[in-house]
């Protein structure tokens, strides 16, 4: 457990899987974290942080950045209509663009100040009915309709369902990502980061391994 841990499980993860290090962006999700954890990790430095919750981010991010300015945080969880403005102030890159409205919103307020961040595209890969994402079926449309509008797709995102093996769902967002030519592919948590690098993450999104577990959320 902890940073230094997550870290060197990810570098033993890549070489086997004979990728560079370099490659695997590691987010510190630090939703519901005691302030005092978050706060020992950036002091360990790391700088790369993941929230779900825009509020939650807003409360304690602007704060952290007076001191550590470099840090950046990715959101990571169900983003609103009416909160995009404020998670495209907040935010250097969104993981959660999973239907039109939310993607025409973002690109509307792109041109109007004048920078985006960046955008992954969130897939329902188990097709629940409670979890957020596009369709499998529905992907590479939806693609195609956040290129139209200009907008910085960085790769694709999912949470694979609790009760299945995690791989075979990051085997299919890596397959709709190749066939609609993007790198990015935010995968893994804290119980299957290292399956998630050996089919490709680029950004695995680890909470509870690296900060113990949380009491809510
Ligand atoms: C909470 C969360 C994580 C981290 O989960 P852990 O199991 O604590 O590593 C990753 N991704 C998303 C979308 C989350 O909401």
């Amino acid at each position: 457990m902890g940073l230094t841990d997550i870290q060197d499980r990810i570098a033993k993860a890549c070489k086997e899987a004979g990728r560079n290090p370099s490659e695997v962006a590691l987010i510190a999700v630090s939703k519901v974290q005691p302030l005092e954890r978050v706060e020992a990790v950036l002091a360990e430095g790391h700088r790369l942080f993941g929230e779900n919750r825009v509020q939650e981010a807003a409360g304690k991010w602007p704060e952290f950045q007076k001191t550590y300015p470099d840090a950046q945080v990715h959101l990571i969880g169900p983003l609103q209509t009416n909160k995009a403005r404020q998670a495209m102030e907040l935010f250097s890159a969104i993981h959660s663009v999973d239907r039109p409205k939310l993607a025409k919103n973002i690109a509307r307020l792109a041109q109007e100040m004048g920078h985006c961040p960046d955008l992954f595209i969130q897939i329902n890969t188990g097709e629940e009915d409670q979890k957020a994402g596009v369709l499998p079926a529905d992907a590479d449309d939806f693609i195609a309709e956040c290129r139209a509008l200009d907008l910085p797709i960085q790769g694709l995102m999912c949470i694979p369902p609790v009760d299945e093996a995690p791989s075979l769902h990051f085997a299919l967002l890596a397959k709709i990502a190749k066939r609609n030519g993007l790198t990015g592919l935010s995968m893994g948590m804290s119980s299957d980061f290292e399956e998630a690098i050996a089919l490709g993450a680029t950004h695995v999104r680890v909470g509870s391994a690296i900060f113990g577990e949380r009491t809510k959320g």
